[in-house]
């Protein structure tokens, strides 16, 4: 039977061309410094996002939380939208990790209001009650789907610049944002001052992610890194992996978005289904099938039943997230099995 796989871009397996450079990778021990694919890997993500240096680290959340960590010391605010990964994904652990107080603003779809965050940022001289603003963390492309505009970005950096507040790109899927944006990752990447990205999700490779930023934030970070036992040996077979997702699997990431579209706009046809159109910026697609009178459970046993996996709905919305390992034959698949399943 089929399988296609839905529910995220974070299932997909690694490419044989990824199992091939696992198998030969040369490694050493990367705590030591030793690990040439981890210093290959690093270096050359870093020059991707034009920062100044780079390190592997196992996820997204522990890079951004490892971000949050460098960036700050503890009791310090770090304003970010209250939907962001940070707040909602990642446990806490900026409480627990980093030991800071989250300054959450609402969002236009993940995006920050430059004026607002202007407003919130607070320096402790300023009054006995005072936290310091520590940091500033935007997310781009947005966990909601949604790619944050080069304009918006920019807005933010300039008040961060000007109040001596540090800018951290939760970049997870920096590259799908990118190819939205139809520009160089780097014009993105130059509005903060870290990035981490996941090497992951689209990309396919197996485990890990980047932080990448200036040479003296990347020495504090290492430390901080082993701190949190992300000090990886023979990390090289992942480095190995991330090499190809970074070298070779970036560009494609359009088949995604052009599948995730074909997908939506299809789906759209579907009179009692109200799909998220305009908001299908990178390869997740939202809709919500109320009106089809079928009960969330039911759908995602009935579309298991023809193989094909999905989340059930959270807070009213269905996702569906478009992968390497789902073609174009497969979305056709996929909305007539929905046309089969809902005409019961
Ligand atoms: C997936 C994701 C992360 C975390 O990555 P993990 O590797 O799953 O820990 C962080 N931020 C955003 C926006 C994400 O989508």
């Amino acid at each position: 039977m089929k399988r296609i796989d839905l529910r995220s871009d974070t299932i997909t397996q690694p490419t044989q061309k990824m199992r091939d450079a696992m198998y030969t990778a040369v490694v050493g021990d990367d705590v030591y410094g030793d690990d040439p694919t981890v210093l290959e890997l690093e270096a050359y993500a870093a020059k991707l996002v034009g920062k100044e240096t780079a390190i592997f680290v196992p996820s997204g959340t522990f890079g951004n939380q490892l971000a949050l960590f460098t960036h700050c010391k503890r009791g310090d605010e770090v304003i970010l939208g209250d939907d962001c990964h940070i707040v909602v994904h990642e446990v806490g652990a900026a409480s627990v990790i980093a030991g800071v107080q989250l300054r959450t603003l609402v969002t236009d779809k993940g995006a920050l209001n430059p004026e607002e965050v202007n407003r919130r940022i607070r320096k402790e001289a300023e009054d006995i009650h005072y936290p310091s603003t520590g940091l500033i963390c935007i997310e781009n492309a947005h966990s909601n789907g949604c790619v944050i505009s080069i304009e918006n970005m920019n807005k933010i950096y300039e008040i961060a610049k000007e109040k001596e507040v540090p800018v951290h790109l939760d970049g997870a899927r920096i590259f799908n944002a990118a190819i939205h944006l139809n520009v160089n990752v780097e014009e993105i990447t130059k509005y903060c001052d870290s990035v981490n990205f996941c090497l992951s999700k689209g990309l396919c490779a197996p485990i890990g992610s980047i932080l990448a930023g200036s040479e003296k934030f990347i020495e504090k970070a290492k430390k901080k890194r082993k701190l949190m036992g992300g000090g990886l040996r023979q990390a090289g077979f992942l480095a190995a992996a991330g090499l190809v997702a970074l070298k070779e699997m970036r560009e494609r990431l359009i088949e995604d978005h052009d599948h995730a579209k074909l997908l939506g706009e299809e789906l759209s046809k579907i009179p009692s289904i109200k799909v998220y159109l305009d908001d299908i910026h990178i390869n997740m697609i939202f809709f919500e099938m109320n009106e089809t009178g079928y009960d969330s459970d039911k759908f995602v046993d009935e579309m298991g039943k023809r193989g094909i996996i999905i989340n059930p709905i959270e807070d009213g919305l269905m996702r569906f997230v478009t992968n390497y390992w789902v073609s174009t034959e497969d979305v056709h698949y996929v909305v007539e099995s929905i046309k089969e399943i809902i005409s019961k």
